[in-house]
């Protein structure tokens, strides 16, 4: 068989065809429809609520389809402030969603525990037990925000390897 060189097979390939993979492909149908998991467990759930309402449209980026079952889900927004009772139960709902799945912390208590941090019943921040994708800040974090994350955590569903070197190398860095 012959070896075809790149500039070559530019000229061999014929317009109108588009080369890709499937992974590439289900990437990116995944990162335009997350279907989230209807939860929250404080005032931040509430900001969540707002971007699904006429005025923010979460629709728009196809992320409407709150689920109420963690099965038919694959996007975990953590929104509001986690006990430690809850800690247990918000992991077995993770544990519970399809693969590939994903998590956004939102508002300072999903990230670090917030003005609640130095409590004995709050977690100090999602990540200490939920491999978290996207961060978003504030308190709360206003719609926009959550729409922002959600488009951020379109890239890094579009992009895993970019991502996860990464992170290798933030991780290389910080030794
Ligand atoms: S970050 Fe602020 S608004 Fe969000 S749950 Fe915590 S206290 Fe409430």
């Amino acid at each position: 068989m012959d070896v075809i060189e790149k500039k070559d097979a530019e000229v061999k390939v014929p317009n109108n065809i588009i080369l890709s993979t499937v992974e590439i492909a289900l990437n990116w149908c995944r990162s335009r429809s997350f279907w989230p998991l209807s939860f929250g467990l404080a005032c931040c759930a509430f900001e969540m609520m707002s971007a699904s309402d006429a005025r923010y449209d979460i629709a728009r980026f196809g992320s409407e389809v709150f689920r109420p079952s963690p099965r038919q889900c694959d996007l975990m927004i953590v929104a509001g402030t986690v006990t430690k009772k809850m800690e247990p139960l918000v992991l077995r709902l993770y544990e519970q969603m399809a693969e590939p799945k994903y998590v956004l912390a939102m508002g300072s208590c999903a990230i670090s525990g917030g003005p609640f941090k130095d409590s004995y019943s709050v977690v100090p921040g999602a990540d200490t037990f939920l491999p978290v994708d996207v961060y978003v800040p504030g308190c709360p974090p206003r719609p926009e925000a959550l729409l922002y994350g959600i488009l951020e955590l379109r890239k890094k569903v579009i992009h895993p390897k970019a991502f996860a070197k990464n992170y290798q190398k933030r991780l290389e860095q910080n030794g």
